[in-house]
C-alpha cells in the first residue's frame, strides 16, 4: 500500500512537465492559490490530448463525474497510506480533472498504474492537460480547484517524489516547462 507511480508519463513521469505548479498565486484566480498540478506532453498545446492517465496507486475509485464548466470529467480515488507511526495508516485521495474518458467506475478497486482515463480539455475549456491534486482524507467538498489557503492538499509532485525515491532519484526541477529550463544559466 505504499508503493506510487506518476499519473502520466508512465511511472516516473517521463515525457511530462508541470505547467503550474502547486501553491501557484494565480491572478486569473483572485490570487488564489493552486491546488494542484497541471501535467502536459513536452510536445505542448493539444499533443497530450488522449492520453493515457494512471492511478498513482492501489485504491477504490470514490467518485467519477462530469462537472462540466471549468472543471469537465472528473476521477477521485482512495488510498490507504502508511502512517510514520509504526502499523497505523491515513487516507489519502487522488483527483484527476478535465478528462477526455474515463475508464472505471465508482467503487472499482484499481491497481497502482491502472489506466484510469484520458486528457481532455474539459470539453474545450483549456489547451489539454491533467489537473491533478492528491488531498489529505477522502470525500472534502470539490472547491474550484484554488484557494486561499492549502490545507488539507498535498503538494503532488513532492508527494510523489517522497515515495518513489526509493527505487529512484528524481528531483522537481525536472518537471519544470521548456522554456524555463531554455532560460535557465
Ligand atoms: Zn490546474
Amino acid at each position: 500500500m505504499d508503493s506510487y507511480e506518476f499519473p502520466v508519463g508512465g511511472k516516473f513521469g517521463e515525457g511530462f512537465y508541470i505547467a503550474q505548479k502547486f501553491g501557484t498565486e494565480n491572478p486569473k484566480f483572485g490570487y488564489r492559490f493552486h491546488l494542484g498540478e497541471d501535467w502536459n506532453y513536452i510536445g505542448g498545446g493539444d499533443s497530450d490530448f488522449g492520453s493515457p492517465i494512471y492511478s498513482i496507486a492501489n485504491g477504490i475509485v470514490s467518485l467519477t463525474a462530469d462537472y462540466g464548466g471549468g472543471w469537465g470529467k472528473i476521477v477521485r480515488i482512495v488510498h490507504k497510506h502508511p502512517s510514520p507511526e509504526k502499523g497505523r495508516f491515513f487516507f489519502i485521495e487522488s483527483l484527476y480533472a478535465h478528462l477526455y474518458t474515463i475508464e472505471v467506475e465508482p467503487g472499482q478497486m484499481v491497481k497502482k498504474g491502472e489506466w484510469i482515463g484520458t486528457i481532455g480539455d474539459a470539453g474545450g475549456s483549456y489547451p489539454s492537460h491533467l489537473h491533478f491534486e492528491i488531498r489529505a482524507g477522502f470525500g472534502s467538498a470539490l472547491g474550484g480547484g484554488y484557494s486561499f489557503g492549502t490545507d488539507g492538499f498535498f503538494s503532488p509532485t513532492k508527494f510523489l517524489i517522497a515515495q518513489v525515491s526509493k527505487e529512484k532519484l528524481m528531483n522537481e526541477d525536472q518537471f519544470a516547462p521548456a522554456l524555463e529550463k531554455s532560460l535557465a544559466p
